[in-house]
């Protein structure tokens, strides 16, 4: 039997342990939480923020928009 225990220990880092900058990270408009793929940190964002990422993929989406029209 193997003690894998240092093995274990390697994962068992928090955010405090490196610096990050949550440069990376992903919004969900729908709960208002951020994401960040490098540390796997959450948090809520501010009406703000969700405001303008609901923008930013408004303007994104907009690039491939086709001919069909849409009455909305
Ligand atoms: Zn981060």
């Amino acid at each position: 039997m193997e003690d894998d225990d240092e093995y274990d220990s390697y994962w068992d880092y928090d955010d405090g342990d490196f610096d990050c900058d949550h440069e990376g990270y992903d919004i969900d408009i729908l709960t208002g939480v951020a994401w960040c793929w490098r540390c796997q940190h959450k948090w809520f964002v501010t009406h703000e923020e969700i405001t303008r990422e609901i923008e930013h993929q408004a303007e994104y989406m907009a690039q491939f928009e086709c001919d069909e029209v849409s009455n909305g």
